[in-house]
């Protein structure tokens, strides 16, 4: 029998061209696991290469990679993207829920369109992707839906009211769904990083950052692979028992 936890498997894992879902992509592909890379056209970046990149990495670990663009947050397109992949792979075993944004503001200077484009993509992307692979999954009696929460979730944070209503609407969307699919052999569960070492913690000011790392017990940022290594215990066997929880990786930030 192999050793490898994913052995055989196959995922779709979304904004897989970068950082956590880069991390997790080519873990599970280490595995044993062929990934879907999903990646969405951002302005003034390349992510179809970056993908590519992504890609070529997990030929690399010997096992098939799919490239598919879709915006998480068009319904037809990503109903498009789960057929292709059900298609080439034969079948689709794990769903990912990475994809996220930030748009940082306190309340009084929130804009609804920086409102609605958070919810947008980092909770309704994810009702979008669970609702396209869930009948696959139910006919099967097999599936796995992890979905990229945060501690902002947990704890809130100034200027994170849009991302953390969003975050904190996958840990209900999750424990519903993983209600109704518990006994179609379908686990449902959310992992909440804290801060980790990525362009999207990258992008918070130097002189904030140096007053939220005092605060991490452990006294430093996670890495997109510890991220990952909680995404491949809830997708592996040993896992089987668990769902509609909270796995929390944040250096002991919240607990
Ligand atoms: P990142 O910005 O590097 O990656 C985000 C990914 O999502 C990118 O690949 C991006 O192209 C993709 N994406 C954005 N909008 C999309 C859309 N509409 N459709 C498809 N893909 C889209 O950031 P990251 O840190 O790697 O974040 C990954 C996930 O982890 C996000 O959901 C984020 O909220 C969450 N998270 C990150 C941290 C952290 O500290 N970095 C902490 C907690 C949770």
């Amino acid at each position: 029998m192999s050793s490898l936890a994913l052995e055989g498997k196959s995922a779709l894992i979304t904004g897989a061209s970068r950082g956590i879902g880069k991390a997790i992509a080519l873990r599970f592909a280490a595995e044993g696991c062929d990934i879907a890379v999903n990646y969405v056209t951002e302005a003034g970046r390349d992510n179809a290469a970056e993908a590519a990149q992504t890609a070529e990495e997990i030929g690399g670990l010997g096992r098939q990679a799919l490239c598919v663009e879709a915006d998480v947050t068009d319904p037809l397109a990503v109903e498009a993207m789960v057929a292709n992949v059900i298609k080439t792979f034969g079948k689709l075993d794990i769903l990912v829920n990475n994809a996220g944004i930030t748009r940082d503001r306190t309340l009084k200077k929130l804009a609804k369109e920086d409102w609605d484009s958070v919810i947008a993509v980092n909770l309704t992307g994810a009702f979008h992707c669970a609702r396209a692979v869930i009948e696959h999954m139910r006919e099967r009696q097999y599936g796995r839906i992890i979905s990229i929460s945060s501690v902002i979730a947990q704890m809130g944070n100034i200027g994170q009211t849009n991302y953390a209503a969003s975050k904190a609407g996958l840990i209900g969307f999750t424990k519903s769904l993983a209600r109704e699919v518990a006994r179609r052999g379908i686990t449902v569960n959310v992992i909440a990083p804290g801060f980790i070492a990525t362009e999207m913690t990258q992008a918070i000011l130097p002189d904030i950052m140096a007053q939220i790392v005092p605060t991490i017990p452990m006294g430093y940022l996670g890495q997109p692979e510890d991220v990952a290594n909680a995404a491949v215990f809830l997708a592996s066997a040993e896992a089987s028992y668990i769902t509609g929880q909270v796995l929390s990786v944040n250096g002991g930030l919240y607990m």
